[in-house]
């Protein structure tokens, strides 16, 4: 299979990506790796003008940019920790914003982050796997929130959890069931293979792809490139999906992002459409 979309791409205004991730630099690096479909999606954090004002700079960027790449707008959006099931950023439309991603980068009540190497006790163990399991699946069923970033990286690191088997499958399977119902997309994250510590996580983390698979959700794939490099690459992804028969029928589709993507973009959906008038459904998903 030919991936030729990213639908998890940051740019400059993280404050932590490489200085060559602006709007026109994603745009022509997207074009290089021939991809047909990007998300540009920046975190909701760090940002120097908040979430709001890093959105309309991004708007403004991309509107200076003319390419037949689709773009969508979407954001990466940090779960509220107080507040399980909703995000820190809420103040936007439905239809502002696509595809909304909701990812952890913090450990539930414990002001740590992901990528910091910390000794968690059993006990802390336990209380941050409680904490994530419930949270996320109060995130599925939040109306704003479209794809499953990254997920599970977060009990993957500091050996919260050693594999996806028993009652941890389990939750998943309950994930699965309200995905499917919620319309929300599990992500595969090329990012996150790469940095999965054991081989234990990286095979049954396969046992979690099954299980989306069996209950019918949809597949959002994403680079979560920081740097230009990392746009549209997915050796990870595609060793990680061999074993499956994955189709493009399995991929999101731009359908729930119609709308933003009209208003923000009529001229090139109008080519777009001439382009691939019948194919257009499946074709943005981009899997070839
Ligand atoms: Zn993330
Ligand atoms: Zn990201």
């Amino acid at each position: 299979m030919n991936l030729s979309f990213d639908n998890h791409i940051h740019t400059i205004y993280s404050g932590h990506s490489d200085p060559m991730m602006t709007v026109g630099n994603i745009i022509k690096y997207s074009e290089q790796a021939q991809l047909t479909q990007i998300a540009i999606t920046e975190h909701s954090f760090d940002w120097h003008l908040g979430p709001r004002g890093n959105l309309e700079l991004i708007q403004k960027e991309l509107a200076a940019v003319e390419t037949d790449i689709r773009v969508l707008v979407g954001m990466e959006i940090d779960p509220d920790m107080k507040n399980w099931g909703r995000l820190n950023f809420e103040d936007f439309n439905k239809d502002e914003l696509f595809p909304v991603l909701v990812g952890f980068h913090g450990y539930p009540g414990m002001d740590k982050g992901w990528f910091e190497k910390v000794h968690f006790t059993r006990r802390d163990k336990n209380r941050i796997y409680n904490r994530w399991s419930n949270m996320l699946e109060k995130l599925i069923e939040n109306p704003k929130v479209d794809v499953l970033a990254h997920p599970g990286r977060l009990i993957m690191q500091n050996r919260i959890i050693d594999e996806f088997s028993g009652n941890i499958l389990r939750n998943f399977e309950r994930f699965a069931a309200a995905a499917r119902q919620y319309d929300v997309a599990f992500e595969i994250n090329e990012t996150l293979l790469n940095s999965i510590p054991t081989e234990k996580l990286w095979k049954s983390y396969r046992n979690v792809l099954e299980v989306m698979l069996a209950n019918g959700v949809k597949l959002s794939v994403g680079s979560d490139a920081h740097s230009p490099d990392k746009i549209g690459r997915f050796n990870r992804v595609l060793e990680f999906i061999q074993p499956f028969n994955i189709n493009s029928f399995d991929f999101l589709t731009i359908n729930q992002g119609e709308q933003n993507e009209t208003q923000i973009h009529t001229h090139r959906i109008a080519r777009c459409d001439r382009d691939h008038s019948d194919t257009r459904q499946y074709a943005a998903a981009g899997a070839e």
